[in-house]
């Protein structure tokens, strides 16, 4: 366990690297936000002193773990018309090696290859549904008609059968399935998992007691420059409390305790799960957060990870 006490990088530190990387990056804008009219542009003319409103000192903790990327074993059967059934993206997938790093999709998707029809059951199939005819008898219809009948013209009823026009005298209505729409067929599909190669990957673990917006970059830089950015160096998960970070930072608070508490019972669980394993010792690094607001008005946060020897600076200036 380690019983030396990190110091966190001053302010004026802080400033003065993120001054110049913001030189480098956002020249434009250092000169809109921090410069006078008809003056020529200094970095000296940006000071920490005018410019930094409220400081916060807080902690952030980091472990790599390496994480087994498999296929999943979820599947889905969706059903639906034809509509619904367009509504989806549609994967042909069979016989490919998937890079989960490099897939953007989702990772279950619906499967083209399991596209089916299902004959409608409220009308067998056939899209419609039958009806008897009420404007006739098995496709005819029949009127009386007075015709005059013999020598002596007598007048009689006589009855004159015709085509129905409403059945086409077939004597049966056709009714448009409400169901399959008269299609017939609904439709049926499987959203089916990517098929993922399975394999051990890198993932950075942070846990921050003042989360910022650079969690996953700060989290993916700590694992290339572990060696370059102090921190405090723990092997052993059980000695990671309040009671050994405190004096190792010279201060804390409850966020930091919330954290510290996170990130060591996350740690056992990978230590314990076979699908896990750990890659590096935990590190606990002192981070600085500075509210800052420019000459002109602008507000934006710089965060330091790091000692006061080594740290690094992230901003969204
Ligand atoms: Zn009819
Ligand atoms: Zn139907």
């Amino acid at each position: 366990m380690p019983d030396v006490r990190i110091k966190s990088p001053n302010i004026d530190d802080i400033f003065n690297k993120w001054k110049q990387k913001a030189y480098k990056q956002k020249k434009k804008e250092l000169e809109k936000q921090f410069g006078t009219k008809g003056a020529v542009f200094s970095l000296d003319t940006i000071s920490a002193g005018e410019t930094v409103k409220e400081t916060m000192k807080e902690a952030s903790i980091y472990f790599l773990i390496e994480q087994k990327v498999e296929t999943s074993k979820d599947q889905k059967e969706e059903r639906g018309d034809i509509k619904e059934l367009s509504k989806n993206t549609f994967y042909s997938l069979r016989g490919a090696k998937i890079e989960k790093s490099k897939w953007k999709g989702p990772d279950i998707v619906p499967m083209y290859e399991t596209i089916e029809q299902v004959p409608c059951s409220d009308c067998k199939g056939k899209g419609y549904t039958e009806t008897k005819c009420k404007e006739c008898t098995n496709g005819t219809k029949t009127t009386d008609m007075i015709v005059l009948t013999g020598a002596e013209a007598k007048k009689e009823k006589k009855p004159f059968k015709y085509n129905c026009n409403v059945c086409y005298k077939t004597g049966v209505i056709r009714n448009k399935c409400k169901t399959c729409d008269g299609y017939g067929t609904t439709f049926k599909w499987k959203k089916l998992p990517v098929p993922f190669i399975s394999k051990m990957t890198n993932v950075p673990k942070l846990y921050s007691s003042a989360p910022t917006k650079y969690e996953k970059q700060i989290g993916e830089e700590l694992g290339e420059l572990i060696e370059s950015v102090e921190g405090i160096k723990f092997t052993n998960v059980k000695e990671l409390s309040d009671k050994t970070i405190e004096p190792n930072l010279g201060y804390y608070n409850k966020n930091i305790s919330k954290v510290v508490k996170k990130a060591a019972n996350d740690y056992q669980k990978f230590e314990k799960d076979k699908d896990y394993k750990i890659k590096s010792p935990i590190y606990v690094f002192p981070l600085i957060q500075i509210f800052c607001e420019s000459k002109k008005g602008k507000k934006f946060e710089i965060y330091a990870v790091g000692s006061e020897q080594k740290f690094m600076t992230y901003s969204n200036f």
